[in-house]
């Protein structure tokens, strides 16, 4: 079963339709998913996971650092578990590596004790004051006179996670369209919404989740004035080379700063094994603004050496940023504002998420839970789906597989043997496996997503053509292989067949 048909519209109806597919919407489809519901999920990009959810921290937080009695307080503290046990059950990676919120002086004790308290009030379990000594010991590089251990945080690749979602429930009978941007929506005289996308599809659907991340509130206004609106802020990021892991294996955070902005400049280890630098703290104008200026990546470098010195003779293999859909400004004089997860009142069927910003990825699966309980379940009835099944296996990581299953797997098919990218050493085999995804989605970014191959080190200069090749053998056309959206043809001066 596809998920989508890119050259095709559709005119369907639905019990519920999601608009927006990063980590927040694949979560509630997945939920839906196990019930016998028509369903269906708009994303405007070419995959799923590309917007806030390919572009973060990574992090699985353990809830400390969000105040008590918050929506992101408790599905934080939730979500941790559920995402540990949704990983679990998908056989996704999920690396517990810790983290170390450091004060480099006494003054800072005092406001390490308020965190801890939180986190305790929070329920988070884990948490211990370490003094210079324990610091050294943990983790030899870090410069700190106090920390902050926290036991349970840990790091995965979101995106996964989201495909995994989202593929599972395509897998259990949901629908996934991409490419579809919703342009419009109007309630029907007999009841539910009519909604337009720009690949021309006209959906009409019983329920409408707004899961649409920095650009939710404007899916709020195509019906009504927004009851937030969305102030974008970006963070960018230094992704350093792999050796880089071997100076520190635990996530190492300052104090974050007071004004809301974000959590401070971390270091992050990542699944892969190299250092994530950042974020930056921005204010930015448009939701879809993800440039790097060498300013903001030289701060990061000057904030993240101050913590790990030893960080510094590393390469960076990539900058990116990612931007969060904060629900105040930066002249607001407001430093915290809660998740806005509200049925709309003027429009009954439809919920609009708004603000979901840090730490929404690890509260993604309990936010799924908490609108299908409050608000699916208070407008349909759910009859669950019976040959609901986790369908959906990740693809083997050659490179992470020990020598006897590498062995099997090139007996079985060479393929598994003719590495494609050097750089992460995937082979046809997996970009073969990525290719035939159940949502249709062939760009090089997807295909990345789901193997790592352009990935690494070369950041696909070398590897762009044999796995753009690999694409066209698998019976895409010249014209369709894209790095991303139609605008980044991988191939020029050729028109789609
Ligand atoms: C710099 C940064 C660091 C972060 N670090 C962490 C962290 O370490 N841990 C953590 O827990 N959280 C973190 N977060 C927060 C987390 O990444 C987000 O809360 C989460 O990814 C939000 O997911 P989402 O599904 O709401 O949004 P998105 O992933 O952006 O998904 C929304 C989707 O809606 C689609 N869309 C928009 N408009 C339309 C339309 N008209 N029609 C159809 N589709 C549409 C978009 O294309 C997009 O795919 C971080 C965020 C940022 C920015």
């Amino acid at each position: 079963m596809r998920g989508v048909n890119p050259n095709s519209s559709v005119h369907a109806s639905y019990d519920v339709a999601v608009v927006g597919g990063g980590i927040v919407g694949a979560a509630i489809l997945h939920e839906l998913s196990k019930y016998r519901l028509r369903v269906v999920l708009l994303e405007k990009h070419h995959d799923v996971a590309e917007g806030i959810t390919k572009a973060n921290s990574g992090v699985l937080h353990a809830g400390l650092m969000v105040p008590s009695g918050s929506l992101k307080a408790r599905f934080n503290v939730e979500g941790i578990k559920l995402y540990k046990a949704l990983a679990r059950d998908f056989g996704i990676a999920v690396h517990n590596c810790r983290k170390l919120i450091i004060a480099q002086d006494d003054s800072e004790l005092p406001n390490l004790r308020r965190l801890l308290d939180q986190g305790r009030a929070n329920g988070v379990p884990g948490l211990a004051l370490l003094n210079a000594e324990q610091v050294r010991t943990l983790q030899p590089n870090v410069v700190a006179k106090h920390a902050l251990l926290s036991e349970e945080t840990s790091v995965t690749l979101p995106y996964q996670m989201a495909i995994a979602l989202a593929e599972n429930a395509v897998l259990n009978g949901a629908e996934v369209r991409l490419n579809a941007e919703v342009s419009s929506i109007r309630p029907h005289p007999d009841g539910g919404y009519r909604m337009q996308t720009t690949a021309g599809d006209r959906i009409s659907a019983k329920l409408i989740v707004n899961a649409a991340g920095v650009h939710a509130d404007r899916i709020m206004e195509l019906l009504e004035p927004p009851a937030e609106r969305i102030w974008p802020w970006r963070g960018q990021y230094h992704l350093l080379e792999e050796a880089s892991g071997t100076v520190v294996n635990m996530a190492v955070y300052p104090l974050p700063p007071k004004d809301g902005s974000g959590l401070g400049v971390h270091i992050t280890p990542t699944v892969n094994g190299g250092i994530l630098l950042g974020p930056s703290a921005e204010s930015v104008t448009d939701g879809t603004d993800t440039a790097n200026s060498a300013a903001a990546l030289e701060q990061l470098q000057r904030e993240a050496f101050a913590l790990v010195p030893a960080l510094r003779g590393f390469q960076t293999i990539k900058n990116y940023s990612g931007v969060r859909p904060k629900l105040f400004g930066p002249d607001s004089g407001v430093s915290f504002k809660d998740f806005h997860i509200e049925p709309s009142k003027a429009f009954p069927g439809v919920i609009n998420l708004l603000g979901i910003e840090s730490p929404g990825l690890t509260a993604a699966p309990a936010i799924a839970e908490h609108v299908l309980e409050q608000f699916v379940a208070a407008h349909l009835e759910l009859s669950p789906n019976r040959d609901w099944q986790i369908r959906w296996e990740p693809i083997p990581r050659l490179r992470w597989l020990p020598a006897e299953e590498k062995q099997r797997l090139w007996r079985q098919d060479p393929a598994w043997g003719h590495i494609l990218c050097h750089c992460e050493q995937v082979s046809r085999a997996e970009i073969g496996r990525a290719v035939a995804n159940p949502l249709g989605a062939v760009s090089i970014h997807a295909i990345r997503k789901r193997t790592h191959a352009t990935l690494g080190r070369c950041q696909s200069s070398f590897c762009l053509g044999p796995v753009s090749a690999e694409i066209l053998r698998r019976g895409s056309d010249i014209g369709m292989v894209r790095r991303g959206t139609p605008a980044h043809p991988v191939f020029t001066g050729v028109e789609p067949a």
